[in-house]
């Protein structure tokens, strides 16, 4: 017995992008994962609709073999991704139906191999903690589903909240997922879940092999593993009812992914929660703006164990220095002399990061990208666009002087300066250069948590989440690093940087937090120096709704590429003129990277799916005349930075 269903081939063609006709067994429903011929080759294709009638004059071949189910709703949760963020659904589909490969030999579990010991599980929960699950509970047996965000400060114990959050819904007989930023992040989340649920906890993440993910895969279809632990993809794990999604560092622009099909995991576990009738929790020390003004709030407030820490914000204006100011300096004295450990975050990589001639004025540049060269150790230039490399020499290339400045500190020289200055205290750097494989970054953080007199150097990673033991100081060397970017969400990762490097600090100890700043008055450094998120967010909230910026109206972003300067601009010029309508600002230059010329078009709406969709169209109608400019365009919807 058969009978005819649409499959999309999983081929990522934008031609071929339509469903075909095949002819399926009565046991394979909207959700089977088929091989099928297609054309010359042999595909992997998804089922989205069974009972179809056969188009005249057409003959329908038979599916080759099932090779898995998957939960009807993620098929739903497929195709809507590829209509909002304008890719197509065999893309989309691609990312709830990953290649397996066929099983050989015995499995083990990733879960049980990638976790870190955990603390235990407390006693009792706090008054907020309790109040919070029990809304969660209240919303679960409501049955609609619903959205929350579980907003408190580092180690108010948002993940004890998860925890009874997905036994709840386990109690329910319904599944959870728990996403993080991270990968790096995900041995110190599993660890904890595992103390709980033990081997009905499994893992995914795009750094597992094949047949690790296979495996896991296996386990959470067939009921074993009912809650899933992972990074972005996680979203997509085929728990076959999902009863709560928690997303936990909700504010991490990690979630969103920066290749087609350029979702946003948080937005897509939002969707899913609504499809499947489940929970949503997202939860932060420093949500989103988009969250606090949309979401209901459950909030656990402060610290459970310790108070906040103080924080001294110093004025690089008055104090000399830098990178490390005499304030800064005689605190890391104090831990050299009575023992202890701290952590310096500076957003820069490398010695310094640019070089210039005193005598003619020039920057050294890249010959590809319009951005400063990274002075490295052993004296070279690199790109941190295009991994370009050359040597800084002893003279300028253009007018001979020797007088070579280095200008600023990145962490490279930040690590020198420490062991000149204090080198009683071991130094740890995490950073991309210190930092290529998860076992580094393991014995870095294993290091670092043994030591007795240590400092850890690096930059944003050090602010991500893990947890350290026993840290009295931490440090912002350069407050003023991302406030001078051009992006409506400049203030709001500086505030997020701060505040969560302040919440490494004293986790369980007395802990002291510095700031060095040239703006000491920047909303976003004297808001994080009181731990005043609300008052933070209100007046973000306040100043996006007067701009028009997100969550009040959508950005869709349309980036032109192509080899010669104006051609970017011009097709740009072309499509706004097309468009009307829409709020949209430019076309505006960008920087030029890896030789190609950039330029942007970013619109303002309530609509985005309609106008990513005009932009779309508007943009297969140009495609013969820019393939021949040798143009690219990208649209991006909800992107993270303009
Ligand atoms: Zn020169
Ligand atoms: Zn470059």
């Amino acid at each position: 017995m058969s009978r005819l269903a649409s499959v999309y081939p999983l081929v990522t063609a934008r031609a071929l992008a339509r469903p075909f006709t095949y002819e399926v067994p009565d046991e394979a429903g909207k959700g089977a994962v088929v091989e099928v011929r297609f054309g010359n080759a042999r595909r992997r294709g998804v089922v989205t609709e069974v009972g179809v009638e056969l188009p005249e004059g057409v003959e329908a071949a038979a599916v080759e073999r099932v090779a898995e189910t998957l939960p009807p709703v993620l098929v739903d949760l497929a195709l809507w991704l590829a209509d909002y963020y304008g890719s197509t659904p065999a893309r989309a589909l691609g990312l709830v139906a990953p290649q397996a490969p066929r099983r050989r030999g015995e499995r083990r579990h990733a879960s049980a191999a990638g976790a870190l010991a955990a603390e235990p599980a407390p006693e009792r929960l706090s008054e907020s903690q309790e109040r919070a699950l029990q809304r969660i509970e209240a919303l679960l047996d409501g049955g609609g589903g619903g959205h929350v965000l579980l907003s408190g400060a580092t180690g108010s114990g948002k993940t004890e909240v998860y925890i009874r959050a997905c036994d709840a819904a386990l109690a329910r007989g319904r599944d959870a997922i728990v996403l993080v930023p991270e990968i790096a992040l995900t041995p110190q989340t599993l660890g904890r879940f595992r103390a709980r649920f033990g081997d009905r906890v499994a893992v995914l993440h795009s750094a597992l092999t094949e047949a690790e993910r296979r495996d896991e895969r296996e386990r959470i279809a067939s009921g074993e593993a009912p809650v899933v632990v992972g990074a972005r993809s996680a979203v997509f794990a085929p728990v076959p009812s999902l009863g709560v999604v928690c997303v936990d560092e909700e504010h991490d622009a990690s979630y969103k992914q920066e290749s087609d099909p350029r979702y946003d995991a948080r937005t897509v576990a939002a969707k899913r929660a609504s499809l499947e009738g489940a929970i949503a929790v997202f939860g932060s020390a420093t949500p989103r703006p988009e969250s606090w003004g949309r979401l209901e709030r459950l909030e656990l407030g402060g610290r459970i164990a310790a108070p906040m820490p103080s924080v001294r914000v110093v004025d690089l204006r008055r104090e000399a220095g830098y990178p490390l100011s005499a304030p800064l300096l005689s605190a890391l004295g104090g831990l050299a002399e009575h023992g202890g450990k701290a952590i310096l975050l500076l957003n820069r990589r490398g010695v310094a990061p640019a070089v210039h001639c005193r005598a003619c004025g020039a920057t050294r540049r890249c010959r590809s990208c319009d951005v400063a060269l990274t002075l490295h150790e052993g004296g070279s230039l690199r790109c941190h666009h295009c991994g370009h490399a050359e040597p800084m020499g002893e003279t300028c290339p253009g007018c001979g002087s020797a007088e070579l400045a280095r200008v600023g500190a990145g962490t490279q020289r930040l690590e020198r300066e420490l062991a000149k200055h204090v080198p009683e205290l071991e130094r740890i750097r995490l950073d991309a250069d210190a930092i290529m494989k998860p076992e580094q970054l393991r014995d870095a953080l294993e290091r670092f948590g043994g030591a007795r007199r240590a400092v850890l150097v690096g930059t944003q990673m050090v602010a991500k989440g893990h947890h350290f033991p026993g840290v009295e100081l931490a440090a912002v060397v350069d407050a003023d690093t991302a406030l001078g970017l051009p992006d409506f969400r400049a203030e709001e990762r500086t505030f997020q940087l701060l505040t969560q490097l302040a919440g490494r600090s004293g986790r369980d100890a007395p802990g002291r937090v510095i700031v060095q700043t040239f703006q000491p008055d920047a909303r976003a450094v004297a808001y994080a120096a009181r731990h005043d998120v609300h008052g933070f967010l209100d007046g973000e909230l306040e100043r996006r709704r007067a701009l028009g910026y997100p969550p009040f109206r959508h950005l869709v972003r349309i980036v032109v590429t192509g080899p010669e300067q104006a051609d970017p601009l011009r097709a740009l010029e072309e499509l706004k003129a097309q468009l009307g309508g829409d709020e949209l600002l430019g076309p505006a230059p960008l920087l030029r990277l890896r030789n190609r010329h950039r330029a942007q078009l970013v619109g303002k709406t309530e609509r985005p799916r309609l106008l990513a969709g005009r932009v779309a169209a508007l943009l297969v109608v140009a495609a013969p005349a820019m393939r021949r400019a040798g143009l690219t365009a990208v649209v991006d919807v909800d992107p993270q930075s303009v």
